[in-house]
């Protein structure tokens, strides 16, 4: 296949503009595995791409989204064969290198992970970046030698895509789960997924006091900035809260006395670089720990045609959940 359909930003006077046209082959980047792209999905991240609301998009052209699952078709990696099923998230692709909004994807195979056995390559998208980040936010948790005995976990950016994965991992591994959320109508959904209680965002969103009353253990963070802040002010002592987004912004307005004076912790999370034995037993624990009941209950689906329709709506937090993007 010489050209294939995908979706393209071109820099313009004004800014950037998002197409979906053909797009040839030879234009691909250097990699040594081409991929035949059968899902994708939908982050933050990829809204940020796709509107040009951050300067996310460092290469004009780019190939939007920064995941995909799909099938092997040439490989000089000497792990990968053509038929092989893979999945990539982060490395930059859809922000430096061509991306995942596209029938075809050429990528370092040291970048892929096989399938792991359990998923389909659907399953894999409905989980995608975000999903495998809040993994990596229950893995540092633990890795901190926190347990669900210790008190209550809280997720915040609980209906979006990171949080409704939070949510649904940290139930199924014991934690009674608070869900901090801006929509009260998704209270249904959230205990669905395995909350036990919910939280209104309003509640963290404004300047707080450096200490708070001890609510949670630990608390796994998709907002950042002020909430962060009233995040760590309400952590239970040597509790501590994995920090992995900014939806709410960069910024983290907080002071020293969470850490210094109950001696909380933060833990960043980074999905764009992990290293690969830690990737692969993240999604080797998604496939067998998620629970595909509540998978399937966060997860709508959407053809890669009209994927742009999604990029101001999740910016604005107006998607539940997660994402697919399948790919004819
Ligand atoms: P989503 O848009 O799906 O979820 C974000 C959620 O945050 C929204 O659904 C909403 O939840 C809440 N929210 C949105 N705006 C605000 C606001 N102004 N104040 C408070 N809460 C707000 O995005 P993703 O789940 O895909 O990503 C979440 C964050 O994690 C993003 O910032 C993203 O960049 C980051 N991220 C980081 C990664 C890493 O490697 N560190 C990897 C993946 C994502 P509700 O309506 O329930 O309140």
């Amino acid at each position: 296949m010489d050209r294939f359909k995908a979706w393209v930003v071109e820099k313009t006077e004004t800014g950037q503009a998002l197409t979906f046209r053909d797009f040839d082959a030879a234009d691909l980047m250097d990699g040594d595995v081409t991929v035949r792209v059968t899902h994708s999905t939908v982050n933050y991240k990829d809204g940020l791409a796709m509107t040009g609301r951050s300067p996310v998009v460092r290469r004009f052209p780019m190939i939007p989204g920064i995941d995909f699952s799909g099938v092997v078709e040439a490989s000089d990696h000497p792990n990968y064969a053509p038929g092989d099923a893979v999945i990539l998230t982060g490395w930059g692709v859809g922000e430096t290198h061509l991306g995942a909004y596209a029938e075809r994807a050429r990528v370092k195979g040291d970048w892929l992970v096989p399938l792991p056995e359990g998923l389909d390559a659907a399953d894999a998208m409905a989980i995608g970046t975000a999903g495998y980040t809040a993994m990596l936010c229950l893995m540092a948790l633990e890795h901190h030698g926190a347990r669900p005995g210790d008190g209550p976990a809280l997720v915040t950016g609980a209906s979006g895509g990171v949080g409704s994965v939070a949510v649904a991992l940290l139930a199924r591994a014991g934690w009674q789960v608070i869900a901090s959320t801006g929509r009260a109508g998704e209270e249904d959904y959230l205990r669905g997924l395995g909350a036990t209680e919910i939280l209104d965002r309003a509640e963290l969103s404004s300047p707080g006091k450096p200490l708070a009353k001890e609510r949670w253990a630990v608390a796994v963070d998709a907002v950042g900035s002020v909430t962060l802040a009233n995040v760590l002010a309400g952590t239970k002592a040597d509790g501590a809260v994995a920090a992995c987004g900014l939806a709410q912004g960069m910024d983290l307005p907080t002071s020293v006395a969470p850490f210094i004076l109950r001696g909380v912790s933060l833990l960043g999370i980074n999905s764009v670089t992990t290293p690969l034995p830690k990737r692969r037993a993240a999604w080797a624990r998604l496939a067998s720990d998620l629970d595909r009941t509540a998978l399937a209950a966060m997860t709508t689906t959407v053809p890669l045609a009209e994927v742009d329709r999604l990029a101001e709506r999740i910016l604005s937090g107006g998607v539940r959940g997660r994402t697919v993007v399948t790919v004819p």
